[in-house]
């Protein structure tokens, strides 16, 4: 057996190279669905066609970190803020306990900045093609995807629901990247000696990755850890090679069409929710930093848009409970302050609006969300 084995083509049963993405006689498209076949060779730029399973998920992590920087301004390439990388779709513990479930999926593919995402890139770049020999194009893009997403909801139960944090945050494509560093060790190692050279390497990018996260600040360990031994545990089932058989290709082409569509749902959801409020502060209390360095000092904490929204939340209060009737402007001034200020009060005082507006479902998650803000469960 052989990489160059003939197999006879499906649709014509001319006698092709089973590697062949196309039939050399009836030019049939053999790697899955005619549309996958027509996008790949017109979507894709060329450059990346060597690997297009890798190349597909880095023009998606590129073009979602440049919605982000539209949305949040430029200098937020440099480091998102806290209140913006949840808007545009962190994993960001309130929007959870209030049902934004599609935050698993938008925060495997957005960055924390411009460091943040190179580095994801440049390890992509390394281990993606590796996982892609080794399966093929959409078994790639499945473990990625799955490890990225599931990654995410590991994260959010070892430190919110284990640890008892109550306001968490993750974002970044890093326990994707664990998920092929783990299969490409796992393939790695069903390949024997032949194998051997690529195992050391995965070996060493996990040992890195570890103490990398040990010993610097802020790295989601749970997202690495959960997100490596799901990609390990997928490329210990998956059978290797190119999928043959037309029925296998299509299941194959199915999920991976179900992936993307989660992806598009997941920026489309972001979208709305973000949808008439600001994607960045103004006077942001919190610095904007690259590398340690301070590019744009943040406002004084009394000064900065944090305060200024609780006040003018408690102000829209006030007038509505004195006047008996909610305001749309006092209404709004309390919904962008529990987004920038995720406190239990905030939630509370919001669903109070809410409620007297008539929108008890909306007050239902406020006040829900409001309890799971005090009571930790460890
Ligand atoms: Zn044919």
């Amino acid at each position: 057996m052989n990489r160059e084995d003939v197999k006879t083509c499906p649709k014509c049963g001319a006698l092709i190279s089973a590697n062949l993405p196309r039939c050399r006689q009836c030019k049939a498209y053999l790697h899955g669905t005619e549309l996958e076949g027509f996008l790949l060779e017109h979507l894709l730029p060329a450059r990346l066609a060597a690997s297009p399973g890798t190349g597909i998920f880095m023009l998606i992590i590129m073009g979602y970190f440049a919605l982000m920087v539209m949305f949040a301004g430029p200098l937020s390439a440099l480091s998102l803020s806290t209140f913006s990388a949840a808007e545009l779709g962190s994993t960001w513990s309130p929007g959870i306990f209030a049902g934004e479930y599609w935050r698993f999926v938008s925060s495997s593919l957005a960055h924390g900045g411009v460091v943040h995402i190179a580095f994801n890139l440049w390890a992509l770049t390394i281990a993606g093609p590796v996982v892609e020999e080794a399966f093929d194009r959409k078994k790639m893009m499945l473990l990625f995807g799955i490890s990225g997403i599931l990654s995410m909801a590991v994260s959010y139960v070892v430190y919110v629901e284990l640890l008892g944090h109550t306001i968490h945050q993750s974002v970044g494509a890093s326990g994707a990247i664990s998920g092929l560093i783990g299969g490409a060790f796992v393939v790695a190692r069903r390949m024997g000696p032949a194998g051997r050279q690529i195992e050391h390497a995965m070996w060493r990018w996990t040992v890195f990755m570890l103490v990398f996260g040990f010993v610097a600040p802020g790295v989601d360990n749970a997202a690495h850890v959960g997100g490596w031994l799901i990609g390990a545990g997928m490329a210990l089932v998956m059978p290797v090679g190119l999928t043959q058989t037309v029925a296998a290709q299509r299941a194959l082409s199915v999920a991976t069409f179900g992936l993307l569509g989660l992806v598009i749902a997941s920026v489309a959801l972001m979208l709305m929710h973000l949808k008439g409020f600001p994607a960045s502060l103004e006077n942001d209390a919190e610095p904007i930093t690259i590398l340690g360095m301070v590019v744009k000092p943040g406002a004084e904490w009394d000064y900065s848009d944090q305060v200024t929204s609780i006040r003018d939340c408690q102000d829209a209060l006030d007038a509505a409970n004195k006047s008996g009737t909610v305001t749309d402007a006092q209404l709004y001034s309390c919904e962008l302050a529990l987004r920038i200020n995720p406190s239990p009060s905030i939630y509370r005082a919001t669903a109070h609006l809410e409620e007297a507006r008539g929108n008890t479902a909306r007050a239902d998650t406020l006040r829900r969300v409001a309890a799971r803000l005090v009571h930790s469960p460890r």
